[in-house]
């Protein structure tokens, strides 16, 4: 029998009629056997997530507000998805226990993962199948590295014998003190939770079918992608096509996993297939994908020589060390020298980075361009058309877009440039309509 693993996202599990959908779905194949899932998300636009009010609450308990309503406002959720179901789980008393723990001083992380705490409960007494704890399963070694070794050797010997829910988003570290994944860290989990059990398929269910060519909130009838490498997949979910966590990647990439992104409102849908490389079939497109991500800034330097000079290069990264930013791209010409940077790192410190840089180096020309999108057009495919940069440039420039940046990686799977954020939405149809007509 092969062996499926299945992770839910919050819009799955927002309402009880979502429980309901997640419950056929894994009950319609025996092959699932582990499921993850996240915490109750929106059931409508505007709707807040139940781990954003868990989060808002901690804030009152440490500004020293009373968080009783919100502490309400959130067992109603719950009691609301449970009545309906009419499964048995004490909402009341757990919750009672985690405003005596905030009273206590209980951490962020533990209270923040109170969502996929319950959601499990909720889920276990809805199936039938066994609650693992994952305070007592994700190890980690300090509040930010997880133990692998650990961490599978314990999901292994918990998850074997029986069907499980395995809560997504958190674990806990040597003290018993709970540990978070980054936000969308469910996703994490369930690939974990695969990699552990050498799954044939790590199942991400959402609320869309997949991934699309571009965002289909930009791009009209765009077209569905039925299958990507994990090297694709992490360019396209780092520029922003968010389906799923990037470092979910990790631990299914290294045995090879497959990773089929499902929709739980239309289970019947094939969804995308994230495989490796060896394993992909040939695109008959020369792109898999174009997605941007907004809001970066470019420093660009101009020193003449500045090949021949040795520790330039090092010199400049050793500012933005002390400084504590990190660079997205690097790109350089013969005396010229550019670092791109998201905004988010460099707010309120321009002035003290260009003069250290300044310091540093001597440059002839220092300048930051503000308020870039970056646009990365990706694919395997790439390596074997010709001409790809020269339409992909050639729909820019009929498009009246101005490029600010280029960079192509050494991989050759994609080609990154840079564009005035009011021209996103304009290049992403662009590029699009050039390769797919
Ligand atoms: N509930 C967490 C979040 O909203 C984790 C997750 O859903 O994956 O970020």
């Amino acid at each position: 029998m092969s062996i499926k693993i299945a992770k839910f996202g919050g819009t799955s599990l927002a309402t009880a009629q979502q429980f309901r959908k997640v419950a056929e779905i894994l009950l319609s194949d025996n092959e699932r056997i582990i499921v993850v899932p996240s915490a109750p998300g929106k059931r409508f636009d505007g709707d807040i997530k139940v781990t954003d009010m868990l989060i808002e609450c901690y804030g009152m308990a440490i500004t020293g507000d009373d968080f009783k309503k919100k502490i309400d406002d959130i067992t109603q959720r719950f009691n609301d998805i449970k009545n309906e179901l009419g499964i048995k789980v004490d909402i009341d008393s757990e919750m009672k226990t985690i405003s005596e723990d905030m009273r206590n001083g209980a951490s962020e992380a533990y209270v923040k993962s109170r969502g996929e705490f319950l959601s499990g409960k909720m889920l276990s007494a809805l199936l039938g199948w066994k609650f693992v704890d994952p305070a007592t399963v994700i190890v980690f070694k300090n509040s930010t590295t997880l133990d692998s070794v650990a961490t599978y050797q314990n999901i292994k010997s918990e998850c074997k014998d029986q069907k499980t829910v395995l809560p997504g988003y958190f674990g806990a570290d040597g003290d018993g003190e709970i540990v978070t994944f980054s936000r969308g860290g469910s996703d994490i989990t369930g690939a974990l939770a695969a990699a552990a059990m050498d799954a044939d398929v790590y199942e991400n269910w959402t609320d869309v079918s997949g991934f699309y060519m571009a965002d289909p909130r930009i791009v009209e009838n765009v077209r569905h992608i039925e299958e990507l490498s994990y090297e694709e997949l992490r360019e396209l979910s780092y520029m922003g096509a968010g389906v799923l966590h990037e470092n979910a990647i990790f631990p299914v990439r290294e045995k090879g996993i497959p990773i089929n992104i499902k929709n739980t409102n239309k289970p019947q849908d094939e969804g995308t297939y994230i495989v490796p490389f060896s394993k992909l079939k040939k695109h008959e497109l020369s792109i898999t994908g174009v997605a941007g991500k907004r809001d970066f800034s470019i420093i660009n330097i101009k020193k003449t020589s500045m090949n021949s000079e040795l520790g330039f290069a090092r010199r400049i990264l050793s500012v933005l060390e002390n400084h504590k930013i990190s660079l997205e791209h690097m790109p350089t010409g013969i005396d010229t020298l550019s670092v791109v940077i998201s905004n988010e790192f460099l707010k309120d410190k321009e002035d003290d980075v260009i003069r250290d840089i300044k310091k540093a180096i001597n440059p002839d020309m220092i300048e930051i361009i503000p308020d870039l999108t970056l646009i990365a057009t990706c694919g395997h495919g790439m390596v074997h058309h010709l001409g790809t940069a020269a339409k992909l440039f050639a729909a820019l420039y009929e498009n009246d877009i101005n490029v600010r940046m280029i960079d192509q990686g050494s991989s050759e799977l994609n080609i990154i440039v840079g564009i005035e954020n009011d021209d996103y939405e304009k290049a992403v149809k662009a590029i699009y309509h050039q390769f797919v007509q």
